[in-house]
């Protein structure tokens, strides 16, 4: 194909959107790119700064710091994949703790903070032949995809499988905990005022409850084939 595509991929929390996305990515030779990533590293840097904890948050302080927060991606080759830098210091893992979960559907409702990702996401897809995943890509990230993808599952296959990547990755968490959070994110993702989870109009819709990866890419296969080939 000689079409460089914009692929956005939405969908609610850890119904699988980055595995899916990467290895649309990889099959097609395009750039991957996490904007849950760079909501999760904003919300490290803010709880490391004493700007968020439970039950507060400074949300003059997270403005007057959004400019120190400088956000990469960089190829780890040993892995085979992409990680997040904050600031220069690789925060792969620790983005992914429960505190960062646990804090990050707050951080990303703050207009400014949304406002300087979405700024950031149009950069990276001046390049187009990407694949972005989140929870606003095809509606107000890039309105104008050639592809956009709606991505869901149950609750509990969900939490099932964050919690089973967590492990593997020696995260200590309890499965209730993990299940709790995905619920109360779903909650605020689709309620915000700005830029709520929802599906836009022209997604494709793939509820992946019960089908593996290569089931998913069979699906994208099909469906690119016959848009744009
Ligand atoms: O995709 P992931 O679960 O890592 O995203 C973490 C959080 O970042 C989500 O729960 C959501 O609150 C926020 N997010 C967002 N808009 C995006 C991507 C993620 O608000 N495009």
């Amino acid at each position: 194909m000689d079409k460089k595509l914009i692929i956005a991929i939405d969908g609610h929390s850890s119904c699988g959107k980055s595995t899916f996305a990467k290895a649309i990515a990889k099959e097609l030779n395009y750039i991957y790119v996490d904007s849950g990533a760079m909501y999760r590293a904003v919300t490290l840097y803010c709880i490391r700064k004493g700007l968020v904890k439970p039950g507060m948050i400074s949300l003059e302080g997270i403005t007057d710091v959004l400019n120190d927060i400088h956000i990469e991606f960089v190829y780890n080759p040993d892995l085979g994949e992409y990680e997040t830098y904050l600031n220069s210091e690789n925060v792969e893992r620790e983005i992914r703790d429960l505190d960062v979960s646990s804090h990050v559907s707050r951080i990303s409702q703050i207009y400014a903070v949304r406002a300087r990702m979405v700024e950031l996401q149009r950069q990276i897809g001046v390049l187009k032949g990407i694949v972005m995943d989140g929870r606003d890509i095809g509606t107000v990230v890039f309105p104008d995809a050639d592809l956009k993808i709606f991505m869901t599952a149950s609750v509990d296959i969900r939490a099932k499988r964050r919690y089973n990547e967590l492990k593997c990755k020696g995260v200590d968490v309890s499965f209730e905990d993990i299940r709790s959070n995905i619920i109360a994110r779903d909650i605020t993702d689709e309620n915000r005022d700005i830029s709520p989870l929802r599906r836009a109009d022209d997604a494709v819709v793939l509820d992946n409850s019960k089908m593996t990866v290569d089931e998913q890419m069979d699906w994208v296969r099909k469906i690119i084939e016959e848009k744009f080939r």
